[in-house]
């Protein structure tokens, strides 16, 4: 743990209870923070009443208006860390893993574990790092940036899809059998939820759990389950009790080494070749009953929140991916030319890369406030869904963009941009579809009643 050297100086509102680690920011009160040596770098925002931590080295200097950025010199060398470990361990073999359409994750994720990148924010007394959340926006924005949607949607699934709710609400000796060992690596985690007959509706789900003594017998089937062939593991959601729509469903860990338990068939897919997917069967499964994670009937709320974590995280890595995609179609449109001069020196190509910049600026300040709503522990349901309806959208737009400005070898499967734009599909899709968000919101902000 970072121990910080805060300074409060100027302080003309209700800042309280300093201990050198966290302070009360007021509703409606914004500050900055600025970074080590009153570098300006680090500032933090607050609109609503909310702890702010902060972290070695900063100063703390009320600054009205300032945006929200936590990020300490602590946190850019975390980024260098993770950036520098996709280029040399992963970054050379996307084609290799998208050809095979599997990425070797029980290779490539103890080789993450050794450097302490899986588990960021778990206790670790679980086998996490005990990392505040900005290290997974971070983590998020440089998954984001390897070139593939693949690899990175797999490992994110791993580490923030499947593995939230067992730390959030798993007893002791679940955390240590099955969530330990994801975070070391040696166990490779999936979340299943979806089913032939219940992909939005998620309280359609049949998948049936029935008590027969200390033991859970399951019969069912999954849909789609990203790392399906590959995971040890399964945080998967059940019915176990006769109670129809949202009531009477748990999440159960399930180790795929249980008899009655296949991968019916590998999926072939649009994009994001270098992640398996997988249709998965349960016939007669039995697992203890000691497998359920937190309470037994809470699986849909429990579910729900983890989804929080699966749309932040995704809505992290559309950033890295946009901006990364228009780094790279920038650089192309300064060397390609057309009527004599640079495609960049073409206004239409400038405004159109300009505000799609701008788009991805905004996008990535909304994450941030989000991730801060998220720290401060309030329900950030709102800007999760915002933040994931907004991400897939903009993905898409970004996708299409590239390609159209690298014009015929952009189309083609050499070129970057043609997976690029394959694989962005996914995210209006997959964590929800954008008609879900959208739902979620009219509901939210009171359009229609719950
Ligand atoms: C590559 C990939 C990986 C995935 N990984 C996982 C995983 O790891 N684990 C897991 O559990 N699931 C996973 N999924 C499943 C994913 O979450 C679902 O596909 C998604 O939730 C949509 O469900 P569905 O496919 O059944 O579509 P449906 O629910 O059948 O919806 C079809 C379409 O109907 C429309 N629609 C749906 N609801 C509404 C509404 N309320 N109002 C208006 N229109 C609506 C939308 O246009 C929607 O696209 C994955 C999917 C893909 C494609």
């Amino acid at each position: 743990m970072i121990r910080a050297r805060a300074l409060i100086k100027d302080f003309p509102g209700p800042l309280r209870a300093v201990d050198g680690l966290s302070f009360d920011v007021a509703p409606g009160e914004i500050y900055g923070l600025l970074g080590p040596n009153g570098a300006g770098k680090t500032t933090a925002m607050s609109s609503g009443p909310t702890l702010c931590s902060i972290a070695s080295g900063c100063s703390v200097v009320a600054e009205r208006g300032a945006h929200l950025m936590l990020f300490t010199s602590e946190h850019d060398l975390f980024r260098r860390t993770v950036r520098d470990f996709f280029a040399r361990e992963i970054n050379p073999r996307v084609d290799e893993w998208e050809a095979a359409h599997q990425f070797p994750a029980h290779e490539v994720l103890p080789t993450m574990a050794a450097l302490g990148l899986l588990g960021l924010e778990y206790d670790p007394a679980d086998g996490g790092q005990g990392a505040d959340h900005w290290y997974t926006v971070i983590f998020g924005e440089e998954l984001g940036r390897i070139p593939c949607g693949g690899v990175p949607m797999a490992i994110a699934v791993h580490t923030d899809m499947a593995t939230p709710s067992l730390a959030r609400f798993g007893s002791p000796e679940l955390k240590e059998r099955y969530l330990a060992p994801a975070m070391r690596g040696e166990m490779v985690a999936a979340v299943a939820v979806t089913e032939p007959d219940a992909g939005s509706d998620v309280a359609a789900i049949k998948t049936r759990a029935v008590r027969d003594g200390d033991q859970w017998v399951i019969n069912g089937s999954k849909l789609y389950i990203t790392n399906g062939v590959q995971a040890d593991w399964l945080c998967l959601l059940v019915r176990t009790s006769a109670e129809g729509g949202y009531r009477g469903m748990s999440q159960v860990i399930f180790p795929t080494s249980t008899p009655g338990f296949a991968v019916s068939r590998a999926l072939r897919k649009l994009g994001n070749h270098s992640s398996d997917t997988a249709e998965l069967s349960f016939v007669d499964a039995r697992v203890p009953v000691t497998n359920t994670v937190g309470g037994v009937g809470r699986g849909f709320q429990q579910q729900m929140q983890q989804f929080q974590n699966e749309r932040l995280i995704a809505s992290y890595m559309a950033v890295g991916q946009c901006a990364f995609a228009l780094e790279r179609t920038i650089d192309y449109a300064r060397q390609r030319r057309a009527f004599g001069k640079p495609l960049v020196e073409h206004q239409w190509v400038q405004y159109h890369l300009a505000e799609l910049s701008a788009e991805v600026d905004l996008l990535r300040q909304y994450n941030y406030a989000a991730a801060e709503a998220y720290i401060a522990g309030l329900d950030a349901t709102r800007q999760a869904t915002v933040a994931k309806l907004t991400a897939g959208r903009l993905v898409r737009k970004v996708a299409d963009t590239c390609l159209q400005f690298h014009g015929g070898i952009g189309y083609m499967d050499e070129t970057w941009t043609s997976r690029f734009f394959r694989d962005s599909r996914l995210l209006s899709i997959g964590g929800g579809v954008d008609e879900v968000m959208l739902s979620v919101l009219a509901r939210l902000d009171g359009i229609v009643a719950d």
